[in-house]
């Protein structure tokens, strides 16, 4: 079943701000931790960043902030470093934009005084890692009496760098009533004893880790020089088998449009996907891909994020990702459920050390292909250390043993 952030029943501005930042479903643990967030109830949530994990958690607190006594701290988060506070801070400013709430983030290594003039004005959540917290609560810069929610996020983290005193200390001066909300990647035992000590009768919510690509999935690389991306394209578009999908990832927006365009004139039918498009139009495209009307459907990173399509046989990078972890988390598009599927990047000369990164994240060397007649200027580098000869044939989407090794 599809979820859109509207049936959580979210307020219309935190769907606006949703909508600018290019939201078109919720991840898989947005939808499970959003509702029971929503509800008032604890949530343990095992999941790691990249996840989707800080909207889970932030999105029910801004519903609930918009009633009650607004400027009055009532929610906390706790995180273990001062990035990730920046980080979730910087969420919170672009999912609360219409919501006239105030966010401060509170962390070390920087001079207190700027936050304790924050901190003073009109406040609904703090975002703070617990050392910092606790330096401005005893010199009374914060109350803590009114406090709803408290988020632990990245908890095993915390625990880790030695936090464990901090956050108990913290949890001491909470009012007795109040919402827990726990992410981290592992549930470790040190986590679970925190859980017990800090919730109460919780929804636990658990989504794979993103580091690993499905197991059915297997990875092609095709050397090509950038000119001919789109024809080679439009040629592994023609091997599709009946009824199969194809997502294409593009870096831009404007990447997407123009691809899209190309391959219309080519006379591939397909559509695009991105956070610049009006809610409609991409609600259209990515219906008409579902019910197998369009079976290309080019698409950038943010817009793919948290979409549910079955039958997606080939993900196809049509440039390489300059974060690696964007890799996994394409190609974890395709082989859902245990089915097989075809992860092809197409890559120019100018993306080879890239896709590098790309196989040391996933501890694989891929192999080198060309297709006839669309050979590259310059013949593809085989990985570091292998020198198999790039197969003449040209990729097969049959999907094959072999295709990848471990490292
Ligand atoms: P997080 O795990 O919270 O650090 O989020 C990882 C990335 O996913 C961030 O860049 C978010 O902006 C993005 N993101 C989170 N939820 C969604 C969603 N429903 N659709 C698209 N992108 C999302």
């Amino acid at each position: 079943m599809n979820t859109s952030f509207a049936s959580f029943g979210l307020a219309p501005e935190l769907l606006r701000g949703l909508d600018e930042k290019g939201y078109i479903e919720p991840t898989p643990i947005q939808r499970e931790a959003i509702p029971a967030g929503l509800a008032g109830r604890d949530v343990v949530g095992a999941a790691q960043t990249g996840t989707g994990k800080t909207a889970a958690f932030l999105l029910p607190i801004l519903q609930r902030l918009k009633h009650g006594r607004q400027g009055t701290l009532r929610a906390l988060v706790l995180v273990p470093t001062r990035e990730l506070a920046d980080q979730v801070f910087h969420s919170a400013l672009s999912y609360g934009k219409y919501s006239r709430l105030e966010a401060v983030a509170v962390y070390g290594g920087v001079s207190l005084e700027k936050q304790t003039r924050a901190l003073k004005d009109r406040v609904d959540i703090v975002i703070a890692t617990p050392g910092r917290l606790l330096d401005h609560m005893g010199r009374g810069h914060i109350d803590c009496s009114d406090i709803e929610v408290l988020v632990l996020d990245e908890a095993d983290r915390m625990l880790d760098m030695g936090f464990s005193h901090d956050v108990n200390r913290i949890l001491g001066v909470l009012p007795i009533e109040h919402q827990t909300l726990l992410f981290s990647a592992t549930i470790s035992d040190q986590v679970d004893r925190l859980a017990r000590r800090a919730l109460k009768d919780h929804a636990a919510v658990e989504v794979g880790g993103r580091a690993a690509a499905a197991k059915g999935v297997e990875h092609l690389l095709v050397a090509v020089d950038r000119l001919q991306k789109r024809h080679a394209l439009v040629r592994l578009l023609g091997e599709l088998p009946e009824r199969g999908r194809a997502l294409v990832f593009t870096r831009t927006k404007h990447g997407a449009d123009r691809l899209t365009r190309q391959l219309r004139s080519d006379g591939v039918r397909v559509a695009a996907l991105h956070g610049g498009k009006a809610q409609s139009l991409r609600t259209r495209a990515l219906d008409g891909f579902r019910e197998g009307r369009i079976r290309t459907l080019v698409a950038t990173d943010v817009a793919a994020r948290g979409i549910h399509i079955d039958d997606v046989v080939m993900v196809v990078n049509y440039d390489v990702p300059v974060d690696p972890e964007i890799y996994v988390h394409r190609v974890g598009r395709t082989a859902r459920a245990g089915a097989q599927g075809v992860a092809l990047t197409l890559m120019s000369p100018d993306e080879w050390l890239l896709m590098y990164d790309v196989e040391k994240l996933m501890g694989m060397t891929f192999h080198r292909d060309v297709m006839p007649g669309l050979e590259p200027a310059v013949a593809p580098l085989q990985p570091l250390g292998r020198h198999a000869p790039a197969r003449r044939s040209g990729p097969s989407l049959r999907p094959r043993r072999g295709g990848a090794r471990r490292r």
